[in-house]
């Protein structure tokens, strides 16, 4: 019997559950992708800065699950199945080669998302998937097996259906989710960066720290990691990982707190007093604002040295005890009021989305309704940034689409 399956959403995990559904069902049915806007796979166009963060060069699904702060532990078995390994593979039999980057990143060698958007473009169609834009789905329905997929003035019967609307409070996919019996966890945004106004960081954009930690006192988060110095505030990666892990907690107190930085990671407090300490004795006469030990950028030197409010041409030899203290809370545990986020344009996701325990991790198959298929960001699963977040989408696409064919 031929089976018809519909894929809900033209993104990156609508586009790998049609293709792996419709290779594995071969003759023996039919998958219509159906994609509200004109524009298929906007997001993967548009991801990495237009170079397409593909996924992660990290192999051991239990390593890859510590990178998503929701989602992880049901995904564990999901990348047993399918993970980075079985992504390239599938890219490299399509001719795509995908190279790694020294923090992990792995991008397409063209260093084009064009690249990612026409392979899948290319394998939806010679697995003859039955793609139609600017078809939103208005509704859905459940009865006697089938599903009525309501567009705006006709009516699809589908065997089998997979959710791939994305996340977002924008996007369709949670109200068709919810209609069909899912709860859907609050959305708010994930992958932000801090809007800081202070005198350390004026006039300093573009700055960046190669290892700081981040933390927020009373939230138990604490992240370490490169951190940039933008025109609003904070961003770069333990930016960027606080503001994930961070989401709901974030939100909660709308945005605003205190983070703490600690500039010197690799030593304690005590170490970095110690060192200040010594440098009086080492280093007498040289200046402090110019004598910078801690490999700190050096106009960044400079400003920690101001706020502490170190004058300048102090020598080592005569700052006191009260400076040097001043100097070393800087370094370690510096107070910066955040006063809101801002969109991280390079990439962003939705925190929150359909419940997961809803769904069967085994086949991305909704416990709720039969038949219905779930994948992607329209799920409550969000990872960090760097390749993580269309992982997570290529691994419940594949799931969904070769569980809707069985
Ligand atoms: C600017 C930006 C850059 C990013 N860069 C990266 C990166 O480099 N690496 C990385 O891992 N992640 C990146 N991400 C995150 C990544 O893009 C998403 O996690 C991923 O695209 C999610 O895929 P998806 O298929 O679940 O959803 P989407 O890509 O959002 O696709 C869902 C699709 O469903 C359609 N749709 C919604 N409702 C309906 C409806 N009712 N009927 C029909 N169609 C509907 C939407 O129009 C959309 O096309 C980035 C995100 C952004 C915003």
């Amino acid at each position: 019997m031929s089976r018809h399956v519909v894929v809900i959403g033209g993104g990156a995990a609508g586009f790998f559950a049609a293709v792996t559904c419709a290779e594995a069902l071969g003759r023996n049915g039919k998958v219509t992708l159906l994609e509200a806007t004109q524009h298929l796979l906007a997001k993967v166009r548009i991801s990495g800065g237009g170079r397409c963060n593909v996924t992660h060069n990290c192999f051991e699904p239990a390593e890859l699950v510590k990178r998503y702060p929701r989602g992880g532990r049901e995904l564990l078995g999901a990348f047993h199945r399918w993970q980075p390994r079985d992504t390239l593979d599938w890219f490299s039999q399509r001719s795509v080669a995908i190279k790694a980057e020294d923090d992990g990143r792995m991008f397409p060698v063209t260093d084009d998302s064009a690249t990612i958007v026409d392979c899948l473009q290319h394998a939806a169609a010679s697995a003859n998937v039955d793609i139609r834009t600017g078809t939103s789905v208005k509704s859905l329905n459940f009865k006697d097996e089938k599903f009525s997929v309501h567009l705006s003035n006709e009516t699809l019967v589908a065997d089998r259906v997979i959710l791939a609307c994305g996340g977002g409070a924008s996007a369709g996919g949670h109200a068709l989710a919810t209609s069909l019996g899912h709860t859907v966890e609050p959305l708010v945004p994930s992958l932000f960066t801090f809007n800081i106004k202070h005198a350390l960081l004026a006039d300093l954009s573009g700055l960046s720290v190669e290892d700081a930690i981040v933390w927020v006192d009373g939230l138990k988060l604490r992240e370490r990691g490169p951190v940039l110095i933008t025109h609003t505030g904070l961003s770069g990666p333990g930016i960027l990982k606080l503001s994930a892990w961070g989401a709901r907690l974030l939100a909660d107190c709308a945005y605003r707190f205190t983070l703490k930085l600690n500039f010197v990671p690799a030593a304690d407090t005590k170490q970095v007093a110690a060192s200040l300490a010594s440098l009086r004795l080492k280093e007498p006469r040289k200046q402090v604002t110019t004598w910078n030990p801690f490999g700190i950028p050096a106009r960044l030197w400079e400003r920690l040295v101001q706020t502490a409010g170190i004058s300048e041409g102090m020598t080592w030899a005569n700052l006191s005890a009260e400076g040097a203290q001043s100097l070393c809370h800087w370094l370690t545990s510096a107070e910066l009021p955040v006063s809101g986020k801002s969109t991280h344009k390079e990439e962003f996701v939705t925190c929150g989305g359909v419940r997961l325990r809803e769904v069967d991790f085994r086949t991305m198959e909704s416990k709720v309704t039969p038949g219905l298929f779930l994948a992607g960001e329209v799920l409550d699963i969000d990872g960090v940034t760097g390749g993580f977040n269309f992982q997570a989408a290529w691994t419940t696409g594949w799931l969904a689409g070769q569980s809707a064919a069985e």
